[in-house]
C-alpha cells in the first residue's frame, strides 16, 4: 500500500475508491472474455474486419483489468480473487453470444461499451480533484471506451449499409 500516495486523497473515503474500482475489475475480465469469444464464434458478411476490431478490444480489456488491479492493490485493496465474484460485482454483466453473426455480435458489444462509459464517467465524476492518480487512471479508460464504442459503431454501420446496398442490388 502506498502511505504518502494514499495520504494525497481527499474528500472521498478509500474503501469506496477499492469497491466501486473492483465493480469496474469484474467488468473488464467479464468484457475481456466477451470479446475473445465473439472473436471465436462470429460469422458472416466482412467478418475477417469484425475479428481484427473483436480481438484488438479484448487486448484492451485485459490492459484495462490490469490497470485496475494495480490501483486497487496500490490503494490497501485486494482485487477480486475469484472469478465468480466477476458476476456477483460487475455493473454491465456479461451478454452471451447467442447469434453468431456479425451484426448481432456488433450490437451485443457495442452495448457493452455504453454500458462501461457509463460506469467510468461516474467513477471520473466521484474522484474528480479527490483522487488524482484514480482520475488519471480511469480517464485513460474512458477515453478508450469511448473509441471501442466509435469504431464497433462505425464498422456495424459500414455492415449494414453494404448489406442494404446488396440487397437493393439484387432487385
Ligand atoms: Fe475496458
Ligand atoms: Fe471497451
Ligand atoms: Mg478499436
Amino acid at each position: 500500500m502506498a502511505r504518502r500516495g494514499n495520504s494525497i486523497i481527499k474528500g472521498i473515503e478509500i474503501n469506496e475508491i477499492i469497491s466501486v474500482l473492483n465493480k469496474a475489475y469484474a467488468d473488464e475480465w467479464l468484457a475481456y472474455y466477451q470479446y475473445f469469444i465473439e472473436a471465436k464464434v462470429i460469422k458472416g458478411i466482412m467478418k475477417d474486419a469484425a475479428i481484427a476490431e473483436l480481438t484488438q478490444h479484448a487486448a484492451d480489456e485485459l490492459r484495462h483489468a490490469n490497470m485496475v488491479a494495480d490501483r486497487i492493490l496500490q490503494l490497501g485493496g485486494t482485487p477480486l480473487l475469484h472469478p465468480q465474484e466477476w458476476f456477483t460485482h460487475t455493473n454491465c454483466g456479461y451478454e452471451e453470444p447467442k447469434d453468431f453473426d456479425v451484426v448481432s455480435i456488433l450490437e451485443d458489444s457495442i452495448k457493452g461499451e455504453q454500458c462501461a462509459i457509463s460506469v467510468y464517467s461516474h467513477i471520473v465524476e466521484m474522484t474528480r480533484h479527490k483522487d488524482v492518480v484514480t482520475y488519471d487512471i480511469v480517464s485513460q479508460i474512458l477515453a478508450d471506451e469511448v473509441e471501442h464504442e466509435e469504431d464497433l459503431q462505425t464498422l456495424h454501420d459500414d455492415i449494414t449499409e453494404f448489406i442494404t446496398d446488396i440487397k437493393k442490388n439484387m432487385h
